[in-house]
């Protein structure tokens, strides 16, 4: 693997586990220096931490003055950051007869807010720099309609107009800002989903299989790499082909 982020900050939300973590351990194998958070599990942050060249930050994405702190702590230590990953988001699926307030804006505030902090907090520093990349994790969501993911559904649908948004205000201050559309992929928040919705999901999947972790991570680091340099403001849908077609 080439060593291409040698030298380059890259900050990964929600690290531990699951696509993050496999996104924390492609820029580290690449060179970067990774930066990751995690919300409770220090032993998931360990592992990784054991596994590839990272450093964890316990921060939630609910709390603005420790993400304030994180990003501090990252100046403090490494100077600058280049790249901001927005992956960490929860699923808290109901219907939304059932769905308590609470469930919403958990997810809201998580996944949606979590992320407008981030940015918020990595702009300073990336327009001081004249340089730097966004990428923000949505889901397919977001795009198609999916039953028991209302909540979900506003906040990933929401993180790709605010994709689109950013990216019209930061492109000329020479930051990048994009987002990734995972549709299916093994994780511990896909393995919640009941099985018959995952079997009835298979069968549209054009590739007839789940996504595993690492194929998200290769699209993220090459929309952060040079190679990706006139991408801007976009989605690209990483699903196997289950929104391409309509059977
Ligand atoms: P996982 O549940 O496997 O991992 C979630 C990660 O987010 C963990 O690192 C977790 O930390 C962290 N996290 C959760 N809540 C918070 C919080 N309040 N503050 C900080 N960190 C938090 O999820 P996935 O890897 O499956 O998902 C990653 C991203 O990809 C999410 O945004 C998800 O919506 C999106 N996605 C996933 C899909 C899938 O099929 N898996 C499909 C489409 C999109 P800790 O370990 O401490 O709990």
């Amino acid at each position: 693997m080439s060593r291409e982020f040698e030298g380059r900050v890259v900050v990964v939300t929600g690290g531990s586990r699951g696509i993050g973590r496999a996104i924390v351990e492609r820029f580290a194998a690449q060179g970067a220096r990774v930066f990751f958070t995690y919300h409770q599990n220090e032993k998931a942050a360990a592992e990784v931490t054991a596994a590839c060249q990272a450093e964890a930050i316990q921060c939630s994405q609910t709390d603005a003055a420790a993400i304030d702190a994180a990003v501090a702590r990252v100046l403090a230590a490494a100077g600058k950051i280049d790249v901001l990953v927005n992956n960490a988001g929860i699923t808290c699926d109901t219907f939304l007869m059932l769905m308590p307030p609470e469930d919403w804006n958990r997810v809201i505030d998580t996944n949606l807010n979590g992320a407008f902090r981030w940015c918020k907090a990595v702009t300073r520093p990336m327009l001081g720099a004249r340089r730097g990349v966004i990428i923000n994790i949505a889901s397919i969501a977001g795009l198609v309609g999916v039953m028991g993911q209302t909540n979900y559904a506003a906040s990933k649908g929401a993180l790709l107009a605010f994709t689109r948004a950013l990216a019209a205000e930061l492109g000329t201050k020479g930051i990048r800002v994009n987002s990734v559309v995972p549709g299916f992929i093994e994780t511990d928040m896909s393995a919640r989903v009941p099985r018959q919705i995952k079997q009835k999901n298979l069968e549209h999947i054009v590739l007839k299989r789940f996504g595993q972790p690492a194929e998200i991570a290769s699209v993220v680091t090459f929309l952060a790499s040079d190679a990706a340099s006139y991408i801007m403001g976009q989605s690209i849908v990483v699903d196997g082909g289950l929104t391409a077609t309509a059977a």
